[in-house]
């Protein structure tokens, strides 16, 4: 079996590296001829933990290639997984899809012999039977079956998610295509992954609304935070109390300044635009859109507000500018709407994340970039805490007395253990949570 990965992103390249490592022989291509430069040497372009060992470790064995040779590619193949970008169209909230357009009409010119083509891209219900006119169109004679099979993965954690996921999702048209795509799922079917075989609508809709859902959960637990630091509660608790119930579980009650990254935002407002096509209420989702884009500005409100709006060349230190620890994506991160609010309010920012900073560079401007957590924090009137990577949990108030010159640590993702700030001059202002000690602004 030869798997063509058509698009050598987070998913595509995750995804291939991992069906390689499940015996498969696997090529991923990529119209970005640099990238497949890169990873030809072993230079990979996405900060995911264990992605290099495990490329590395199948290029060795013969069983994992890249090239840019698309049409070649797609020709040797027998099961096309597409995997390309599926932004936010600019100026509606669509999905765009030219990535998977154009990935079609490249499939349809070099399709040879049976071929299984696999949107492993998040695409809005219907996109899979609009690619197979494309498919039909352009090259009538092909012989060729489409699904479906959304991707869940959670960057980070890429490789686990992949190799143990949850479920895994597949929309089919016919047994012949589930075949297949059964026998490149069987090292998962093994250890009892559950695998849900839908039409292709249902899969493309299962997506969304998995996606829109943890969105909706992460709104409620901020708006419970929002509730609880009024009330003197504890969300951390709130949270826990919930979660416990086993309707309810206890993953994605996490308080924070909002949610980001390269899906919930653009996925949302996919699924809202697919809702007014359709005529159907998701005022939910729609109200949950428009509360993380006011909460992210409202936490650069807060931290002004903390100041009492003596804001003007104040340093402070922002630590995280990645969406979440353990990437280096950048895309839609809180940290891009309220580092460029608070620098309009006059403050002097130094900022520091552990790999997202090529990327940071490239999108927040006039701000310094500090090599480490210790430059990051010297003189700083008040930190921010804007990701929680580990590194940033072990800060103690004995460390932070020696590098900062204020006393204010603004924890947003409540990544610090408020009992070691307990008994020490410092101020711990957290999301959702009691604040003990009195705030002292330096003039
Ligand atoms: P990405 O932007 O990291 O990668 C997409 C890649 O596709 C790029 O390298 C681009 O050059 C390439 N590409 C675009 N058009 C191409 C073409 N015609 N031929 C060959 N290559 C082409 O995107 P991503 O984050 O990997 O996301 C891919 C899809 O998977 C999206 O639909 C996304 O919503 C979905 N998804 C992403 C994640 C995630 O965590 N990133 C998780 C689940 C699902």
């Amino acid at each position: 079996m030869h798997i063509t990965m058509l698009g050598t992103g987070y998913v595509g390249l995750v995804s291939g590296a991992c069906f390689s490592e499940f015996g498969f022989q696997v090529c991923c291509v990529d119209k970005n001829q640099d990238k497949i430069d890169n990873l030809k040497n072993n230079i990979m372009p996405i900060y995911e933990p264990g992605l290099e060992s495990l490329v590395i470790k199948n290029k060795e064995a013969g069983r994992l290639t890249f090239s840019n040779n698309i049409d070649k590619e797609i020709q040797k193949a027998d099961v096309v997984f597409i995997a390309v970008g599926t932004p936010t169209r600019r100026g509606d909230g669509h999905a765009d899809l030219t990535y998977i357009y154009e990935a079609a009409e490249k499939i349809a010119k070099n399709l040879n012999g049976y071929t299984v083509i696999i949107s492993k891209s998040t695409v809005p219900v219907g996109t899979g039977i609009e690619v197979k006119k494309i498919i039909e169109k352009i090259n009538p004679n092909a012989n060729f079956d489409i699904a479906s099979n959304p991707e869940f993965l959670r960057e980070g954690n890429a490789i686990e998610d992949f190799m143990r996921p949850d479920r895994v999702v597949v929309g089919i048209e016919n047994n012949k295509a589930k075949e297949i795509i059964s026998s490149i799922y069987k090292p998962l079917f093994l250890i009892e992954t559950p695998i849900l075989y839908t039409d292709l609508k249902t899969a493309e809709l299962i997506k969304y609304s998995a996606n829109a859902f943890l969105a909706v959960k992460i709104s409620f637990i901020n708006q419970m935070a929002d509730l609880c630091e009024k009330v003197g509660a504890d969300v951390h608790d709130v949270a826990r109390g919930m979660g416990l119930d086993k309707r309810i579980g206890s993953k994605f009650l996490h308080p924070g300044p909002g949610y980001g990254g390269s899906c919930f935002p653009k996925d949302t407002l996919a699924l809202i635009q697919t809702a007014k096509l359709y005529d159907t209420d998701i005022s939910i989702v729609e109200t949950v859109v428009k509360y993380n884009q006011k909460r992210k500005s409202d936490m650069a409100d807060k931290i002004i507000k903390i100041f009492n709006g003596k804001t003007e060349n104040k340093k402070i230190s922002i630590l995280g500018l990645a969406f979440k620890p353990e990437t280096d994506d950048m895309r839609d991160s809180p940290a891009l709407d309220i580092i460029p609010k608070l620098k309009k309010a006059g403050f002097k920012i130094s900022a520091f994340d552990p790999v997202s900073m090529k990327e940071a560079k490239l999108l927040l401007n006039d701000i310094v970039f500090s090599e480490n957590i210790e430059d990051c924090l010297k003189d700083a009137e008040a930190l921010v805490i804007l990701t929680e990577w580990n590194e940033f949990r072990g800060l103690t108030a004995s460390k932070l007395k020696q590098l900062m010159n204020g006393n204010i640590l603004i924890d947003l993702r409540n990544a610090l253990n408020p009992e070691n700030f307990n008994d020490s001059e410092f101020t711990l202002i957290q999301i959702g949570r009691p604040t003990k000690n009195k705030i002292i602004i330096n003039q």
